[in-house]
């Protein structure tokens, strides 16, 4: 369990994950209640690990602002996906376990396009 003053310090260094965290909260809420819904069990998610977004942070994040909505007990379910490109030499398709791509691993070349890996989509919600 975090002190307080530890989960501060946790917030502000991840600025980043709480403001994607209120945006999430906020698409969510707003779709369960168009759709006449009003509690939300979960969110499930797709994070690219080239997203800069921390899935860890993202939960933690989510759990301190979710109190007093309609995601009060919601859970954030996250898939990771990862990196994956297109060669432009010699059109080879290739994932990678990093974050990020350095350069071909078929031919080497610099030349490719990144297909996945930078996206944060929600799948979809429970709610009832
Ligand atoms: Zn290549």
């Amino acid at each position: 369990m975090l002190t307080k003053k530890k989960r501060r310090s946790f917030l502000r260094d991840r600025m980043h994950e709480v403001s994607i965290a209120l945006d999430l909260l906020n698409i969510a809420t707003e779709q369960c209640r168009k759709s006449g819904y009003s509690k939300i069990e979960a969110i499930n998610l797709k994070i690219g690990r080239a997203s800069g977004i921390m899935p860890d942070a993202l939960i933690f994040s989510f759990d301190a602002i979710k109190k007093d909505s309609l995601a009060d007990t919601a859970l954030l379910n996250i898939e990771e996906v990862p990196v994956s490109g297109e060669c432009s030499d010699c059109s080879s398709k290739f994932t990678v376990d990093e974050e990020y791509i350095l350069s071909c691993p078929v031919c080497n070349s610099n030349s490719f396009n990144i297909i996945s890996g930078r996206e944060m989509d929600i799948i979809d919600m429970e709610v009832s």
